[in-house]
């Protein structure tokens, strides 16, 4: 142990507290390449084993699928053990007797593995600070409420943003509302989204590592509510077909010195030149790695413009068809200038989206690259819009990240294989199957 590791002596202290607290269970969470949950968990007072010798995971854990298949790899096969660990620093309980942690992926011998997507987030977040720059980072969580089982709710008369929507819910938003204060989650905002029964949490922002915990977190507490209310979120990039899509829009400020690079410079909107690299090194990286955006089935039949998915590969200022939305450092935006890649989706693994949207930035400011032209208004509307319009059919989308020399740097040949992987098993699996049946069979996914 380094110094100011907690000793086993703050473990079990800490696993004492949470007991006395009404903990029983303490379920740590690592996400798969697929984007989904998955979960061990100890009796509480197995904690110090939990976060120093790790509790076993096959390798083939991070290639589960969607469909709950697996997609084997040259390299991800049924033989190997490796050891999830939980961060200590993470834990905290959150109702009904457990307690949560987010984990990272080891090695038998203690060493991180190359399969963590956590840990590729943990080591670029250093890499940023080395190059003397910082980060803050946040998400938004949109969802659809079904019943438990996936069925649509009995029809409520459902307005857009609207405050009848929340009244026909209300006891599940009061109750998500409490839990989400209570857990500490840093919520900022709650609202009824546009398509019926769709709903978005939004969180203030953080540190990369600690705005993709929380962001786990905050989906396993919406949840929980929602199964004390007999319904579920679906996470699904679309719950239905021919409905409103979820986004997972992940926002990102960077600053140098404690200067904001989107707001302190003397470019268009304040952008200094490290800002505007930062935007042409995102754009840059945008189409090759979609595929870990929004790489899943569900995924293709969201990205379509004129569904503020952002589906062309552009920045506007508060541009909200372009796959960068600019907020601009103004009285009324109290987080400052920062950057909203709104392509993202639920179905994302989040640890490996934040890297790539984070990294894909600080590759720009390395490349020095110049800031590419605002389209103001909507891009479909331009005449640019066959250049802009983003590829969003999923096999080429999976060649690209297959062949990218950002993403096998920024994560690792294993991770893209295994990431690829699980996406052609959901293209091989759902070949010649209707949206329908699409949006039917993994709606809750996610969840
Ligand atoms: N639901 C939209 C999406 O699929 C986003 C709507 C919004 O801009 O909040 O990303
Ligand atoms: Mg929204």
């Amino acid at each position: 142990m380094t110094a100011g590791e907690p000793t086993d002596r703050d473990l079990d202290a800490l696993a004492r507290a949470l007991h006395d607290g009404g903990v029983d269970l303490l379920v740590g969470t690592a996400l798969d390449f697929a984007g989904v949950t998955r979960s061990k968990g100890v009796p509480v007072r197995r904690l110090p084993s939990f976060a120093t010798s790790g509790m076993g995971a096959s390798p083939s854990w991070v290639v589960f699928c969607a469909d709950n298949g697996i997609a084997f790899t040259d390299g991800i096969g049924v033989a190997g053990d490796l050891r999830l660990r939980i961060d200590p620093d993470r834990v905290r309980p959150i109702g009904d007797g457990m307690a949560w942690g987010p984990t990272g992926y080891h090695e038998q011998s203690g060493e991180r593995s190359a399969l963590c997507a956590r840990g590729r987030l943990i080591d670029l977040e250093e890499r940023v600070g080395a190059a003397g720059l910082s980060a803050l980072m946040g998400a938004e969580l949109e969802f659809t409420l079904v019943a438990a089982d996936g069925a649509a709710l009995e029809q409520t008369s459902w307005a857009a943003y609207g405050m009848r929507s929340v009244v026909a819910r209300r006891e599940f938003l009061a109750d998500l509302t409490r839990t989400l204060e209570e857990a500490h989650v840093g919520t900022e905002q709650i609202h009824a989204e546009y398509g019926t029964d769709q709903f978005e949490v939004s969180l203030a922002p953080l540190p990369p590592v600690e705005m993709a915990d929380t962001a786990v977190l905050a989906r396993i507490l919406i949840g929980l509510v929602a199964a004390r209310h007999g319904l579920a979120p679906s996470f699904s990039p679309l719950t239905f077909a021919g409905g409103s899509g979820n986004g997972m829009h992940l926002h990102l400020s960077l600053a140098r010195d404690g200067r904001n690079l989107f707001g302190t410079g003397d470019g268009p909107h304040g952008i200094a030149p490290e800002g505007g690299s930062a935007i042409g090194g995102v754009l840059d990286g945008l189409s090759e790695l979609l595929a870990i955006y929004a790489g899943s089935i569900v995924s293709s039949l969201r990205l379509k413009p004129g569904s503020w998915s952002g589906a062309a590969v552009c920045w506007g200022l508060e541009n909200r068809e372009a796959a960068l939305r600019f907020l601009a450092a103004t009285p009324g935006n109290p987080h400052g200038a920062n950057l909203e890649l709104k392509i993202v989706d639920p179905s994302a693994n989040l640890y490996l989206a934040a890297t790539a949207f984070l990294g894909s930035a600080l590759s720009g400011i390395e490349r020095s690259l110049p800031l590419p032209e605002e389209v103001e208004g909507d891009p479909a509307e331009t005449e640019d819009f066959a250049r802009l319009r983003l590829d969003a059919e999923p096999s080429a989308a999976l060649d690209r990240l297959a062949s990218s020399a950002l993403a096998a740097a920024l994560f690792s040949p294993a991770i893209v294989a295994g990431a690829v992987a699980v996406r052609r098993h959901e293209l091989d699996v759902f070949a010649g199957s209707s949206p329908d049946e699409i949006t039917g069979a993994l709606r809750l996914a996610w969840s």
